[in-house]
């Protein structure tokens, strides 16, 4: 396969030649660096490129160049090479241009001209982008192959598991490919086992659960040592920050995951709302880098382990696992977050994982090609799984309650700007008909009574979350809705709740149960984003230290 391309535009020669070279010195034993020296030969090369089907992994472009305009260029580049990563090189006074050109043409940076030392400027800007593009990108395939069908929910299990622990695979479906027919083994009553997950190494799997994808795949799953100083339920922002910030000051941690880090922000396409990142950040990209940071710094992630029980033997925290393995611990952090509530119209049970789906817009979009599917809910989940199908699906009809989403304003003002995107509002799902997956559904004007039957291939479920607290429903103190009590909100009167013991009130985030504390979605009072997960993540750290010290 040729090497993928790197291209350098700008008409100044001393300046281009500068970026080829740096390109070269760090990239050049693994990409191709090619230069041009205007916008319309840049866009002859892409041309070129794409018609040979070589890979164009980046676009790093000046801004200013006569006649084409580096945004113009992009702009013309784009239906040719979407998926290359886009960068522009500025002057302060272009800034203006950079940032529009973020939406206009999916810019991922801008960068100020010069780059020196490109070591801190450039370079870091460049892997990273680099990195994501060759995770995304669909070279030639040697990796793991899932043959599956649409209509199985194990097979979007798998897929979902693979993709959110970003594992490169290749989809085979076995109603549209003769070759994965062919590889699909059969029962002894003819059927075709599906999923079957064929590994480079020439062995298969059949059906596996994650545990078992996840041993096959050489994640931790048991606790190296007997004890840490904390454990953290979850591997969600809050659970990650909680980790990077406690195993980065030298606390032993361990965290649990049962599916796969990022939690429900691991199902963001974009995040566009996180500090730092001014063009957005998948929430999958996201929790990769976290969970990087965490283990760099020594925290232990077991994987596709569920915990079902948290017990207080003083001094000691356990975990329990649903394995029937342990966790012993000086504290317990519950980072377990939310859980989309589950639909309960006739139809939506049986077709879960076989054209429902909850909140996987990220997973399944591509499987949608071209076909018209439906979102419930109008928050910003919602919207922002509505926006990423629009870019596959032919159509996404969006289902509301209310009259209107209630997505921040630029996420509603994308989705109505979106061609492919109807929103109805005032909107009541009453069936979701279909054999083998999603055929069409049934919906009620709330206001006029009328019912409509919507043909359509799938509904992708983002209707309100439920706190993950069940597990310590006996041990912790927690509010109607289920979210788990701490610090002030446990005081009445001013006083501890009954049967706490200690001669101090419960420390900020610290649960009714002394030694357990809770940060992120799990909480009550969290305001359900990222940013407050991962700060309140972080804040436990410090909690928790006190409270250790204590001991
Ligand atoms: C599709 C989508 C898009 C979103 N977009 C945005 C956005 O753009 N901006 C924003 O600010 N917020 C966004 N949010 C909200 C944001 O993702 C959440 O507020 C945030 O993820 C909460 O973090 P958390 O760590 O508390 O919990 P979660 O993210 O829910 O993570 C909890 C983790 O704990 C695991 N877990 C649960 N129970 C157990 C158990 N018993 N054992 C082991 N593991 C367990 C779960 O599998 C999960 O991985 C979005 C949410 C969704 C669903």
């Amino acid at each position: 396969m040729p090497k993928p391309v790197l291209l350098a535009v700008d008409d100044e020669p001393a300046v281009l030649s500068a970026v080829e070279r740096d390109l070269r010195a760090r990239y050049g034993k693994d990409y191709r660096i090619l230069g041009a020296e205007s916008g319309e030969v840049a866009l002859e090369t892409v041309r070129q490129l794409v018609g040979r089907g070589e890979p164009l992994a980046l676009l790093l472009v000046d801004q200013r160049m006569p006649r084409m305009s580096g945004v113009e260029f992009l702009a013309a580049a784009l239906p040719l090479a979407a998926a290359a990563g886009k960068v522009l090189l500025t002057a302060y006074a272009d800034t203006d241009a950079a940032i529009r050109a973020i939406n206009q043409v999916g810019l991922d940076h801008y960068l100020m001209k010069p780059w020196d030392p490109p070591e801190e400027k450039l370079y870091p800007v460049l892997d990273d982008l680099l990195d994501e593009w060759r995770r995304d990108v669909r070279l030639p395939f040697e990796g793991i192959r899932v043959v599956g069908a649409l209509w199985s929910p194990d097979s979007h299990t798998v897929k979902d598991f693979l993709a959110r622990h970003q594992i490169p695979y290749l989809w085979m479906d076995v109603d549209h490919d003769e070759q994965a027919r062919g590889l699909a083994p059969r029962s002894p009553a003819g059927t075709m086992a599906v999923p079957t997950v064929l590994f480079p190494d020439g062995t298969s799997l059949v059906s596996p659960s994650t545990a078992v994808l996840a041993e096959k795949m050489g994640l931790q799953r048991h606790a190296a040592r007997d004890y840490y100083d904390m454990a953290i339920v979850g591997a969600g922002p809050a659970g990650l920050a909680a980790a990077v910030y406690g195993s980065s000051e030298g606390m032993r941690c361990v965290m649990l995951e049962r599916q796969a880090p990022g939690g429900q922000a691991g199902r963001s396409p974009k995040i566009e709302n996180y500090l730092g990142f001014p063009s957005g950040i998948s929430g999958g990209d996201l929790a990769q880098r976290a969970v990087a940071q965490a283990r760099r710094f020594g925290t232990e992630l077991l994987s596709a382990q569920e915990a079902v029980a948290v017990e207080a033997r003083d001094p000691y925290r356990i975990v329990r696992l649903k394995d029937g393995t342990q966790v012993t611990a000086g504290a317990v952090l519950l980072a377990c977050g939310a859980t989309f509530r589950v639909l309960k119209m006739p139809g939506a049970a049986d077709l879960t994982g076989r054209g429902v789906y909850y909140g996987s817009a990220h997973t399944e979009a591509a499987y949608y090609d071209g076909r018209p599917v439906f979102v419930i809910g109008g928050a910003n989940s919602a919207a922002q799984g509505a926006l990423f199908l629009a870019r596959h699906a032919s159509k996404v009809t969006v289902l509301v309650r209310g009259s209107r989403p209630t997505a921040a304003s630029y996420l509603v003002a994308a989705m109505e700007s979106d061609e492919r995107i109807e929103i109805l509002g005032n909107t009541d799902l009453v069936e979701v008909r279909g054999q083998d997956g999603v055929e069409s559904i049934v919906v009620r004007n709330s206001l006029s009574g009328e019912q409509q039957i919507l043909p359509g291939a799938a509904l992708f479920v983002f209707i309100g979350v439920r706190p993950e607290s069940d597990f310590v429903a006996g041990l912790v103190l927690r509010d109607e809705k289920g979210y788990v009590l701490t610090g002030p909100d446990l005081l009445r009167n001013g006083k501890p709740p009954p049967g706490w013991t200690l001669g101090r009130d419960p420390l900020m985030l610290e649960s009714s149960q002394p030694g357990v504390f809770a940060a992120g979605d799990i909480r009550y009072g969290t305001s359900h984003r990222v940013s407050s997960a991962t700060g309140e993540g972080a804040a436990a750290v410090a909690i928790i230290r006190q409270y250790l010290k204590a001991l």
